[in-house]
């Protein structure tokens, strides 16, 4: 009998392992990811609790429990423990011995090992690069020395710290190597990554969907377009990669997640540089923000995907059946013309629009750079859909993108 990989004999050992629905599943972080996930998880019927220290996080309206508790309380991780038949989380800042406490009372994914890696950037990048994969020229930095008689060549360059950061925070540009000392010592001297700042045609990322099987799907790859190193605009499928490129991504993209044997949802970001080189950025343990356009543009989320794995339940089909943009709604866009007073966008314009897909993360306060919501627009061919997108931007206030 021949089947692809995972297929017929994944799927009787996991209708054998499998959670069923009515159970309830655990979700460490109740940001905006944990709410999407929530909500896919009680579509299929779960219910769900979320621990996460504030009372009103954009899960809580979503989910059947709260459990109100820091994400290294004991107290609150045992009540998740017995309550839940499986756990995941929904950033990779979260504690990796919290995850490892919650392993040891049921199923946990992604593993505790796999965040940990994905936590520092250090690690990550040696792990990337052991997988044959090519990474920005970087040099790790413990201490001071470490920056003595540095390689000239990796300047300008961006120093990143190697634990928690997101969304560009905890980044420094840095043109000399006495910029990255001062960076290094305004930074605390933490751990940290020098890397080379590189000329970027464009970023592409690619979502994984790994079952403990090993049965893996990549969804289409998205092309993102940051600003100010927070996610503004992604196009899928993207535009600018040849389908070599798109191919030589998702291929990456599935290496990385059978190294890290890893179950769940994980995000690889690429950078492409003009003469087509492929290097991986990093990679997120988790759904990810360029991954958004999977809830309207595709038979599976993302967050379905956590679900089934989570669950050990099949994956679902990743193919994409309508071209999508999807546009990050960050407060920025409810103070528009420089006024001090929130005000919020017409949703109506954005609504009249066909094929506009909006998703409020219910956040009350409107924040710069914080992520208020997205808009996923859809449609038969790229071009209408960039003109509708295009629209959409124009009535929100989001800057045109080329
Ligand atoms: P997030 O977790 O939100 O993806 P982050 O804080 O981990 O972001 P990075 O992914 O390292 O940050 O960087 C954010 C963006 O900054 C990148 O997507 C890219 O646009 C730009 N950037 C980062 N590193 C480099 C580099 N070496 N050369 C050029 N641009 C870079
Ligand atoms: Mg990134």
């Amino acid at each position: 009998m021949s089947s692809p990989a995972g297929g017929a004999l994944g799927a009787v050992q996991m209708t054998q392992a499998a959670i069923a629905p009515g159970a309830w599943l655990g979700l460490l972080g109740g940001g905006q990811l944990g709410r999407m996930f929530a909500m896919a998880a009680q579509s299929l019927g779960f219910r769900v609790a979320v621990l996460d220290p504030l009372e009103s996080c954009p899960a809580s309206s979503v989910s059947d429990l709260q459990i109100t508790a820091d994400y290294l309380d004991a107290e609150g991780l045992e009540r998740l423990a017995g309550l839940c038949a499986a756990v995941t989380t929904e950033f990779e800042n979260v504690p990796a011995q919290s995850l490892r406490f919650l392993g040891e009372h049921g199923v946990v994914s992604p593993a505790a090992d796999s965040v940990a890696i994905a936590q520092d950037r250090i690690a990550e990048k040696a792990f990337i690069a052991s997988c044959g994969l090519a990474v920005a020229s970087h040099v790790a930095l413990h201490e001071p020395r470490d920056l003595d008689g540095l390689d000239a060549g990796l300047f300008p360059g961006i120093l990143k710290a190697s634990r928690l950061g997101y969304d560009g925070k905890g980044q420094a540009r840095v043109a000399t190597l006495a910029e990255a000392r001062g960076a290094f010592a305004a930074m605390g001297g933490v751990p940290s990554v020098l890397e080379k700042r590189l000329s970027l045609a464009y970023e592409l990322s690619v979502v994984v969907a790994r079952g403990e099987d090993g049965y893996a799907l990549t969804y289409p790859v998205a092309e993102n377009l940051h600003r100010e190193g927070i996610l503004a605009v992604s196009t899928i499928p993207s535009v600018s990669a040849s389908e070599a490129i798109s191919s030589a991504a998702r291929a990456a993209a599935l290496r990385i997640a059978e190294a890290l044997e890893y179950v769940g949802v994980l995000c690889v970001e690429f950078f492409v540089l003009s003469d087509g080189a492929l290097l991986v950025n990093e990679i997120a343990p988790r759904p990810h923000n360029s991954g958004h356009f999977s809830i309207d543009a595709c038979v599976t989320s993302q967050f379905e995907q956590q679900v089934r794995t989570l669950t050990r339940l099949p994956l679902g089909s990743t193919h994409q059946h309508s071209c999508a943009i999807m546009l990050n709604l960050l407060g920025d866009l409810w103070f528009r013309d420089g006024t001090s007073s929130a005000r919020e966008p017409d949703w109506r314009a954005v609504l009249a629009i066909d094929g506009a897909c909006l998703h409020l993360y219910g956040k009350t306060e409107a924040r710069l750079g914080r992520k208020m919501g997205h808009v996923t627009v859809l449609g038969e061919r790229q071009q209408d859909v960039r003109a509708k997108a295009l629209a959409i931007a124009h009535h929100l206030g989001v800057a045109p993108w080329p």
